[in-house]
């Protein structure tokens, strides 16, 4: 998707949420969709303060949660770190190394759908237990043979 089809996507999305469309927000957008680094708002804050020295960490925070709560980004939290973010919104399986925090997405083939499978095979047992499920989220955690040296100056 171009650059022009995004920034309307994400006017789009932020109007029907009720937010502003802003200079900043386009800019952390564009950010993330550039990257599959998963960056933590402090990562965000290092690279979009090259296009906008004057925007604060603070700011960066309330975009990253702004996109979040339009549908064009995901918060991945954790338990022993910061949280991530991730432009891509659709189902997918999240990598996580455990000494550094990385996060990368596994590519898997179309007909292991383990998302749908895990969900179907789960309902009736969630129900019994009185949760209803919303969503699935596969998270694989270990090592990376080849970790980003420091996560925090992940290449894009
Ligand atoms: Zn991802």
């Amino acid at each position: 998707m171009n650059t022009h089809q995004e920034n309307l996507e994400l006017r789009e999305a932020l109007s029907v949420a009720g937010l502003r469309y802003t200079a900043q927000r386009e800019a952390v957008y564009q950010y993330l969709c550039s990257v599959s680094t998963h960056p933590t708002a402090e990562e965000v804050y290092q690279a979009v303060r090259q296009r906008i020295p004057r925007i604060s960490l603070a700011t960066v925070y309330k975009c990253l949660e702004a996109l979040v709560a339009c549908g064009k980004a995901t918060k991945i939290s954790s338990a022993d770190g910061p949280a991530r973010y991730d432009h891509r919104t659709d189902r997918h399986v999240h990598m996580r190394d455990l000494r550094t925090g990385e996060v990368r997405d596994l590519e898997l083939p179309h007909e292991l759908r383990l998302h749908d499978r895990l969900q179907a095979q789960l309902e009736d047992l969630l129900r019994q237990n009185g949760f209803r499920i919303t969503d699935v989220r596969i998270e694989l955690v270990g090592y990376f043979d080849k970790p980003y040296s420091n996560s925090s100056s992940a290449p894009a």
